[in-house]
């Protein structure tokens, strides 16, 4: 029997333990290890739960059909109704070449994206002011946004109806023997004993490797959501897809509002060392840019905003799935770096078809191994938001 001990149980450990113990070729125990059941730090209690075709690695745009497909299928698979809202994204953009680029490989795997001319886009949001868009990519299909903290409740409260165990407890090491790890210990002096661990720590990853003496190039990037009314900007509210601007600020309706944000350059995104909100980027960068953008919100109020952690992968920005060099029985599913939550559903079901059928068998995703780093392979990704 494969005992199979999972470190985190935010989105990706909860969504691994429930493919796992859904799978009937699985015959094993999963345990959980969860310091925080109320996952008030946890990067997907803190998310803006956006899901998105419009990558511009194939792999990418896989997992996240996948994850679209498993959202609608959530409420028969899991109980719980994550409501799902297919608003679509709407990616604005002044280098046409890139998003051309970008919506051939998007197509090419199956995905609907239609491409605008600012002349389309104007007769479609008039809401919204052209100037400085070449070109904009909107989603039709498998595109919008959810309840993460939802999605996360049922797929813990699914997965221990089938079987799995959620401990709170916080790991602090693995015990190995020559480079597998045979446990994981914790700091109430429990011991985990483990034919296969997993790495699910999300922002934390980088430190639950480093036990098995395995360096990831995963580290926490703090990111603030501002919530906002506008008055003004009632239709806007009602029919608005996630629109990413030219200048990378994001907005999208959240209740009778919305809620917008936006990423530091990488050479400005220092490890993250506390969730206070970064107050001064809304005046600074995210209010003009949306003022210009869409003239109604030139008068907003600002009615609250959290601070969470993207978990930042370094080397290329994108999922490190499966081992990594130094331990062969240590799965990683980590450094998402900001597209995590909708992919947890795709990520989790690589790695239990590695565990149960030792390769992937639903989802081509090779090229995410977590060995890429330390061969100098990366996946090329253009749309990190
Ligand atoms: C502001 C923000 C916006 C985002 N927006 C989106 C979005 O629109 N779409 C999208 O797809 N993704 C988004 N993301 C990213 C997404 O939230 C993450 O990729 C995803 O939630 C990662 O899930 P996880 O389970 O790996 O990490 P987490 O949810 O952080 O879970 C990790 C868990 O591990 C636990 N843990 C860590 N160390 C230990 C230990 N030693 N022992 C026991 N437990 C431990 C933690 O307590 C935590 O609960 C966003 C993230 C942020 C912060």
């Amino acid at each position: 029997m494969t005992a199979v001990v999972i470190v985190g149980g935010g989105a990706m450990g909860a969504a691994l333990a429930w493919t796992l113990v859904s799978d009937p070729g699985f015959d094993g125990a999963v345990t959980v290890l969860e310091r925080d059941p109320t996952y008030a730090t946890a990067s997907t209690t803190l998310s803006a739960a956006g899901i998105r075709t419009q990558f511009s690695a194939p792999e990418n745009i896989r997992l996240s059909r996948y994850g679209w497909r498993f959202l609608e299928r959530a409420g028969d698979l899991l109980g719980v109704d994550v409501g799902l809202r297919e608003r679509g994204y709407l990616t604005l953009a002044s280098d046409p070449a890139t998003l051309r680029a970008n919506h051939a490989v998007q197509i090419a795997e199956g995905a609907s994206v239609a491409l605008l001319t600012p002349e389309a886009l104007a007769a479609r949001f008039p809401w919204l002011s052209v100037e400085g868009v070449a070109l904009g990519a909107l989603g039709l299909k498998e595109e919008g946004w959810f309840d993460a903290a939802t999605l996360l409740q049922g797929w813990r409260a699914s997965a221990i109806r089938r079987g799995a165990r959620f401990e709170t407890a916080e790991a602090t090491g693995f015990h190995r023997d020559g480079d597998r790890v045979v446990a994981v210990e914790t700091t109430d002096g429990r011991v985990f004993p483990c034919a296969v661990a997993a790495n699910c720590a999300g922002p934390w990853a980088g430190r639950v490797a480093a036990w098995a003496g395995v360096t990831l190039p995963v580290r926490p990037g703090k990111r603030t959501v501002f919530h906002f009314l506008c008055r003004e900007a009632a239709e806007a509210a009602a029919e608005s897809p996630l629109v990413v601007d030219v200048s990378g600020v994001w907005m999208r309706p959240e209740g009778a509002g919305f809620i917008a944000g936006v990423s530091p350059a990488p050479e400005a995104d220092p490890e993250a060392a506390d969730f206070d909100p970064e107050w001064a980027l809304f005046e600074e960068r995210i209010w003009p840019a949306l003022a210009t953008r869409a003239p109604c919100f030139e008068a907003v109020r600002v009615v609250r905003a959290w601070a969470g952690w993207y978990e930042m992968n370094d080397w290329d920005a994108n999922a490190l799935l499966g081992p990594a060099p130094g331990a062969p029985n240590l799965l990683h599913a980590a450094g998402f770096s900001g597209h995590g939550v909708q992919q947890a559903a795709g990520a989790a079901r690589v790695l239990a078809d590695r565990i149960v059928h030792g390769r992937s068998l639903t989802i081509s995703a090779e090229a995410l191994s977590a060995d890429r780093f330390a061969k100098g392979r990366r996946v090329r990704e253009r749309a990190v938001i």
